[in-house]
């Protein structure tokens, strides 16, 4: 077990949670693997908390935590943005090392095992770090697992539905910017050409757009480049590119006041969760005339997808029918910023409060 994340508790840990605004958290410690594990449990209004299992090594068992409030209070807007009847909460599993087989699967277990003991409190699903197998994986023990029938022996891919609200947030962004949703030779940077970037890149250069991808693996975004004919963009140059939208696929806090000032885009959508370094970069952006669409909007589409299959609707064409609203909501966003001078985000915020205030008044 590595000595960093076998710490015990510690006060920035008590003081991380007294300063939070959730419903609480579940810790425990995985001996056999040496994990962390977090499951924060942030609101309950509209619905149980339901929110992705985020798998990562941290190098203090802190850092996961922070990251495990942080998403859970984002589920929180992103389900009432979306308006699902889910609450906001996520889990994180910090581990020493990247584990793998049966050590893996152990961790898996015991953390579906734990997921039982909470009768159906949180609802789980794939987020960075683990897998749509992974999640095969869990519900093998807890029906707690959303996308995933018990038993069943295969898992969905959210990526392509939270592709398709990505791209559906763009050409919001583009109504609002250049007047026309017409991808024809637009330049759309995709930053992350993974799970969510890769069928967006293919989505915007089969309606006709010119796409531009970066990303640290040099092979695969060559690759995918040459196959859509589109331009690499290395690494360090990624901010300060010339394009129409610039949509974040990989890591979050990108946007922040070191590279805002160098942004060449007319407006951000992008699926990265957490985008802003801090909420004051909105108004940054804002400042700069750069449309901002709101990540836990722009990057709802897997989350209402896996809603929808939870409620029953399993139909394909039913799932992105539905998903491709998020596009005429980010216009409602962006109408609202536009006539009352605030950013997007603010909109944004405005539109999840009075979601939540409403399911909190008592009803007659
Ligand atoms: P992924 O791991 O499949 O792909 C991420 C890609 O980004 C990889 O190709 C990786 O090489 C690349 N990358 C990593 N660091 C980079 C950097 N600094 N610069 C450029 N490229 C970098 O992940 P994903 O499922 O495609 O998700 C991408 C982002 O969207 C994540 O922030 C994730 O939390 C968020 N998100 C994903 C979903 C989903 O349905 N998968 C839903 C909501 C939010």
């Amino acid at each position: 077990m590595s000595g960093a994340l076998a710490s015990p508790m510690t006060g920035e840990m008590f003081e991380l949670m007294a300063e939070w605004d959730g419903i609480g958290v579940i810790v425990r410690h995985d001996a056999p693997t040496g994990t962390w594990i977090f499951i924060a449990l942030h609101d309950d209004t509209l619905g149980r908390p339901v929110g992705g299992c985020r798998m990562k090594v941290y190098e203090r068992p802190e850092d996961a935590l922070v990251d495990a409030l942080r998403l859970a209070k984002g589920m929180t807007s992103k389900w009432a943005a979306i308006d699902f009847p889910f609450g906001g909460g996520k889990s994180v599993l910090a581990i020493p090392h990247e584990l793998e087989g049966a050590e893996r699967t152990g961790l898996l277990h015991r953390f579906g095992a734990l997921l039982n003991t909470l009768n159906g409190t949180y609802g789980t699903g794939e987020d960075m770090g683990t897998t749509p197998e992974d999640m095969l994986t869990i519900a093998q023990v807890t029906s707690n697992v959303m996308g995933v029938e018990p038993g069943s022996t295969a898992a969905i891919d959210p990526g392509p539905y939270t592709a398709l609200g990505v791209f559906e947030s763009i050409r919001s962004v583009l109504r609002h910017t250049v007047g026309s949703d017409d991808m024809t030779g637009k330049r759309i940077l995709i930053q992350g050409i993974g799970r969510v970037g890769d069928p967006l890149a293919r989505t915007i250069s089969a309606a006709g757009g010119q796409v531009l991808l970066s990303d640290v693996d040099a092979s695969r975004v060559a690759a995918l480049a040459e196959e859509l004919g589109g331009a690499v963009v290395p690494a360090e140059a990624v901010y300060s590119t010339d394009c129409d939208v610039f949509a974040p696929c990989a890591i979050g806090a990108i946007l922040s006041e070191d590279t805002i000032p160098l942004l060449e885009c007319r407006g951000v959508a992008g699926s990265a969760n957490n985008q802003l370094r801090d909420d004051d970069d909105a108004d940054l952006l804002h400042g700069r005339g750069i449309l901002y669409a709101p990540d836990y909007m722009a990057n709802g589409g897997g989350a209402m997808a896996f809603g929808l299959i939870f409620q029953g609707v399993t139909e394909d064409e039913a799932l992105k029918s539905r998903v491709s609203t998020i596009g005429a909501s980010l216009d409602e966003i962006f109408e609202e910023s536009a006539s009352e001078s605030i950013s997007p985000l603010v909109s944004a915020s405005r539109r999840v409060e009075r979601i939540l205030m409403a399911a909190r008044m008592p009803t007659a």
